[in-house]
């Protein structure tokens, strides 16, 4: 018999027993309630000496959702508990903490904005999270108090997008934009939607996850109206797709906003190719792409958190084949200090020679790849019409193209002329 996904509803945390279900069920509700002190996490969990010590580390918020803290069960070993339980190994350093791991400070132009690759960048439109997952990439700026951008550096921000005519994707990040309300979140869409070369937005958030009351109907409706938009999720397991979580993926890809996934490979929370199939299979029935499968940023405090490149590499390979390529994420690492993404992929060639490769592949099968010689190869006829597009793209950073015929366009009209 052919095992059947499931997807549970999450249980309400018995500390909340007596709640109305129409409070259970709304987002502010959940953040208004928040476990954040120790106090409150020992009414949840059994806290071991470890834990309880850690509240004292003043380095990185704690706070959990009820509802997100409901999934985790009070074994110390539970995985949603190890990604939502400070611990006090976050202050030590084992292997390598880096406060800033990406480098994003320097590639940061302007207070909210991320630039780092040309013709995209990261608006950090929030410091705020629902839940501070203990593995956090951003610590230095997550969690920090600042919120919502003050009025000069969102529309400093703004101006720099407009200004870099060759910005084509914005990528609201932050914190979680989804902790915006309905009325700022628009706003920032709608004001993006302003920006004539700005052709996509995506939005970073964990809140489908954590917090998936917050995905409404009546913010899909809105959102809807200044797409494409897509969403870039954040499930990290199996045990975080639920019912709840499933109803507001729905609503999202329903409305024609497509959704991506990027997990962190965790040390004992998901790092086994068994957990990975099961998240990546329910997330691509659910009409979610498994996008990115990332080697964990040495972010200060993670150490204990963080899996070997080789551990995560043999994870790749056991997928290798087994698993569809539609579920199959990207394994991919951030160079430490800003280098950019390196992507690994199971090396299976075993002979080179001229024109001809030799592999032996997943299942065992060798072959050779006969090529065409080098001296057959030739471009195709139509380059030079996609040539100024093409070299727009690669010095959109350097903004050196502003007075080009390219310049000021997007796709959009491109196409639609
Ligand atoms: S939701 Fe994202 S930004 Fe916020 S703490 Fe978790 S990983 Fe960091």
């Amino acid at each position: 018999m052919p095992m059947k996904l499931t997807f549970n509803p999450a249980p309400i945390n018995p500390l909340f027993y007596e709640t109305q279900v129409s409070d259970w069920n709304s987002w502010n509700w959940q953040i208004r309630n928040a476990l954040k002190t120790k106090e409150q996490f020992e009414k949840a969990f059994t806290l071991k000496d470890s834990e309880a010590a850690a509240f004292d580390n003043k380095n990185f918020q704690i706070q959990v959702t009820p509802y997100y803290a409901s999934l985790a069960s009070d074994h110390p070993e539970d995985p949603i508990r190890k990604i939502l339980m400070p611990q006090e190994k976050e202050l030590k350093v084992t292997y390598q903490q880096m406060l800033d791991p990406l480098g994003e400070k320097n590639n940061n132009p302007s207070p909210r904005i991320i630039h780092r690759y040309p013709d995209r960048l990261l608006f950090l439109v929030t410091d705020y999270c629902s839940v501070y997952c203990r593995y956090c990439t951003r610590k230095h700026f997550t969690g920090k108090e600042q919120v919502f951008p003050k009025a000069d550096e969102y529309q400093d921000g703004l101006d720099y997008i407009r200004k870099h005519t060759g910005i084509r994707e914005v990528i609201l990040s932050g914190g979680d934009p989804l902790t915006l309300s309905d009325q700022r979140l628009l706003q920032v869409v709608k004001d993006l939607r302003q920006i004539e070369h700005v052709e996509i937005i995506r939005i970073g958030t964990r809140m489908p996850v954590v917090c998936p009351m917050r995905i409404s109907e009546s913010l899909v409706s809105e959102l809807k109206k200044y797409g494409p938009i897509y969403f870039m999720l954040h499930f990290n397991h199996p045990k975080e797709i639920t019912k709840e979580a499933r109803d507001a993926v729905s609503l999202l890809v329903d409305n024609g906003m497509p959704c991506f996934n990027q997990m962190v490979l965790l040390n004992g929370v998901n790092n086994d190719a068994s957990i990975v199939q099961a998240l990546s299979r329910r997330l691509l029935y659910l009409r979610v792409k498994p996008y990115y499968m990332f080697q964990c940023d040495p972010s200060e405090g993670t150490d204990h958190l963080r899996t070997s490149v080789e551990d995560s590499l043999q994870i790749q390979k056991d997928l290798w084949g087994n698993l569809s390529g539609l579920a199959m994420p990207n394994l991919s690492l951030d160079i430490p200090n800003g280098g950019g993404k390196t992507s690994y992929v199971p090396n299976f060639e075993t002979f080179k020679d001229n024109n001809i490769r030799s592999y032996v592949g997943w299942d065992g099968i060798s072959a050779d790849y006969i090529s065409p010689l080098a001296s057959e190869i030739k471009k195709p006829i139509d380059v030079s019409e996609y040539q100024a597009e093409w070299d727009s793209l690669k010095n959109a950073k350097l903004n050196s193209f502003q007075s080009g015929e390219f310049s000021d366009k997007g796709f959009q009209e491109i196409i639609s002329e």
